[in-house]
């Protein structure tokens, strides 16, 4: 299981699937990516290898801004709707996550009671309460944290939202996650070697930590909005 994201000036969708093709040794059994451009987000996910995955993209829908997934199931059986990416209900975000939410149950009957699930997943309670904590007046960055603050388990998220496609919403506790810093561009991974084929310079997250990352600009915070300074380091290892 993994996830990947690109955001720059490239196709995105192949990126992505080269991407999960090198995350392919970490096992898996569906993948998916979501791509963003001015007619909206587009989903494309598969139960199988990546080359089935590759089968369903579309070919002709152009972004240079998406995130993908590699799926190792823990809740709901190994099928294209319970694969990622997973949407809001008005489709406004999308999100990707690698690990276990171990109280979605409490945190479904707490928030979401009048929202109706269309996947099994342990994942799909977390884009609805971004949505949720969005449409009680929260910005997207304020509701992202909110929601990390209330996950109890593991968890690696990358986040798309439709209305606003210059940034990509990345969070992690307890599951891998990098980002990859380039010129114009910046990528997220699980392992340095999905995205070496765009740079070699990774900064490493924390738990407990967000990042903003746009084309030209990557920003660590913690949960309460302090912003944290790191420099990258050379992943030295062969593409
Ligand atoms: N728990 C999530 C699911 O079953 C994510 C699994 C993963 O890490 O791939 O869909």
């Amino acid at each position: 299981c993994g996830i990947v994201g690109y955001i720059g000036t490239e196709d995105a969708k192949e990126i992505l699937l080269r991407g999960l093709e090198k995350l392919e040794y970490r096992g898996y059994d569906s993948a998916g990516i979501a791509v963003a451009n001015e007619q909206g987000v587009h989903v494309f996910k598969e139960k199988g290898r990546i080359a089935a995955l590759r089968d369903v993209v579309d070919l002709n829908v152009a972004a240079t801004v998406g995130i993908g997934h590699t799926r190792w199931a823990t809740h709901g059986v190994p099928s294209r709707v319970n694969a990622h990416p997973h949407q809001s209900e008005t489709a406004r975000f999308t999100l990707v996550h690698n690990g276990v939410i171990e109280n979605y149950e409490q945190l479904k009957s707490e928030f979401l009671s009048n929202v109706e699930m269309t996947s099994d997943t342990d994942t799909e309670v977390i884009v609805h309460l971004i949505d949720r904590f969005v449409n009680d007046g929260k910005s997207v960055e304020e509701a992202f944290s909110h929601t990390l603050t209330l996950l109890k388990g593991s968890y690696a998220l990358a986040l798309l939202d439709k209305l606003n496609t210059d940034v990509v919403y990345v969070g992690k506790s307890k599951s891998p996650l990098l980002i990859g810093v380039g010129e114009g561009v910046n990528v997220i991974a699980s392992d340095a070697m999905a995205m070496l084929q765009v740079t070699n310079q990774f900064l490493e997250i924390m738990d407990q930590e967000i990042v903003l990352v746009s084309k030209d600009n990557v920003t660590i915070k913690k949960l309460d909005g302090t912003v944290v300074t790191r420099e990258p380091y050379t992943a030295e290892l062969d593409a």
